[in-house]
């Protein structure tokens, strides 16, 4: 049996590489891979993460539901029901122009700490306990139950901005995209 090399290590205080990189991935990361990785959990996830404690009053645990995925993952969303994009940022650079990109969910109030966080938005960035936060999109989606897709700011990874609405909501299992 392979053992990936990485198992277990912590990306930022909250976050594990486990949670986000999915099971089916067995090559090694690449050095940008890990940059991507890293840069999501240390610039956006943990901000988001102490947003959500902020906004409810209390440790907000945020569960990875899909991370850096493989196209065998892809084709299981298919099957699942779900409509995933060929392009998504969720392939972290093994597709070309892809920068990183999860999705999230809080054990409730999802929805309502998505709209909380999009007031904070302001020139382009997030605004978190007086930081301002680049990231790349920021979209709430919703299948059965909701879930937030965060992906990286492709600028940093040298990836050119594919859009320029970088906060939107889905709600109808991706098949239209609303501008926040
Ligand atoms: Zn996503």
């Amino acid at each position: 049996m392979r053992v990936r090399p990485y198992k277990s290590m912590m990306l930022s205080p909250n976050f594990n590489i486990d949670e986000i990189v999915s099971p089916n991935y067995i090559d090694d990361l690449t050095s940008s891979q890990y940059e991507m990785l890293e840069y999501l959990c240390f610039n956006i996830l943990e901000p988001m993460r102490d947003f959500a404690h902020d906004l409810f009053g209390r440790d907000c645990p945020v569960t990875i539901t899909s991370g850096l995925r493989t196209m065998s993952d892809y084709y299981d969303l298919i099957r699942t029901g779900y409509r995933p994009s060929q392009k998504s940022d969720h392939f972290f650079g093994a597709v070309p122009e892809t920068c990183g990109a999860v999705d999230l969910c809080l054990s409730q109030g999802t929805d309502t700490f998505f709209w909380a966080l999009s007031k904070t938005y302001k020139n382009g960035m997030l605004h978190i306990r007086g930081e301002a936060i680049d990231f790349g999109q920021i979209i709430l989606e919703k299948n059965k139950t909701f879930w937030i897709h965060v992906s990286n700011p492709g600028e940093i990874f040298g990836i050119k901005k594919r859009t320029k609405n970088k906060i939107m909501v889905s709600i109808d299992n991706g098949k239209t995209y609303k501008n926040v």
